[in-house]
């Protein structure tokens, strides 16, 4: 099986720009991590590539970018993180949420997001993080993505994602394509485009076939003189180490952080390894502390 990887690519004398990348083995890491349920698993894959995507539009490689969706449904909250070297990272606040399928027989991603909000929030290194806020309109992320480039960027795009899962609960394909029209793109481009969209199966089917980042995007703009400009492995990178697990540990407080060493000698009075295991939120790694080290800590 092909690694992960991302391409980027423009059509139609650069008057569209594309992106599509294959998320199969990171959607796994993730699941695997976190536990995550199908319908999770989903939504987690779908997010972390558009959000790779996403990372690719950025300037430089250590700038990020932030998708958080925030709904009234079961998961509560779902975020995911790239850069612009093509890292991503990403978690659910209810990584075990069980629903039925929909009415078309799939994974009810947007049952399980509900009405919410999707933020968007782009680290540039500037002073400020640039943030974006659009309104669901769907739930199930790629339409939301695609509202969130028309409304709040002024750039009419075409997204599409899918994850599709194996009888034994694991990833068997994930990824997607984002398509965007420049300000002087052509009109019969616009129409050819659609043409071709409309005729396009399914993310998840065509991923199913095989089909690599760069015979999606052949799919959807070979008549248009695509060029494949770029193209780069990506993977899931959380990025934390013991050094900033204890940063967040002495932020607790002293009072906190004594309480802490007190529990961490008790719990190992039963003849195991005395210590408390902290875990770290994005990527699900245990970190052990003994007394001792927390003491040092105060
Ligand atoms: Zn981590």
């Amino acid at each position: 099986m092909m690694k992960d990887h991302l391409v980027r690519a423009v059509a139609a004398d650069a008057s569209v720009r594309a992106f599509a990348v294959t998320a199969r083995e990171l959607t796994e890491f993730a699941r695997a991590s976190h536990n995550t349920s199908p319908v999770i698993t989903a939504a987690l894959g779908r997010l972390m590539s558009g959000a790779l995507m996403m990372g690719a539009m950025l300037k430089g490689e250590a700038d990020t970018v932030t998708l958080q969706i925030s709904g009234d449904g079961p998961v509560k909250g779902l975020t995911a993180r790239a850069d612009g070297a093509g890292h991503v990272n990403g978690y659910a606040l209810e990584p075990g949420v069980i629903l039925p399928a929909n009415a078309r027989g799939k994974l009810d991603v947007s049952g399980a997001i509900g009405k919410g909000v999707l933020r968007v929030i782009r680290d540039l290194h500037l002073k400020d993080p640039y943030v974006g806020t659009v309104d669901l309109i769907s739930g199930e992320i790629a339409e939301d993505l695609t509202w969130y480039f028309a409304s709040s960027e002024q750039i009419p795009s075409s997204v599409g994602l899918g994850v599709l899962m194996n009888r034994d609960n694991t990833v068997r394909a994930a990824g997607g394509f984002i398509l965007q029209m420049m300000p002087f793109v052509k009109d019969e481009v616009v129409d050819a485009i659609e043409e071709k969209l409309t005729a396009f199966p399914s993310v998840t089917s065509v991923l199913d076939q095989g089909a690599s980042p760069e015979d999606m995007l052949r799919m959807l703009l070979g008549d248009l003189g695509l060029e494949i400009t770029a193209k780069n492995e990506v993977s899931f990178l959380c990025g934390c180490d013991r050094k900033r697990v204890e940063k967040s540990l002495i932020s607790l407080g002293k009072k906190e952080l004594a309480s802490l060493a007190k529990d961490a000698a008790a719990i190992g009075e039963d003849g195991k390894e005395a210590g408390i295991e902290l875990r770290c939120q994005v990527c699900n790694k245990a970190y052990h502390f003994n007394e001792k080290e927390l003491r040092a800590l105060l």
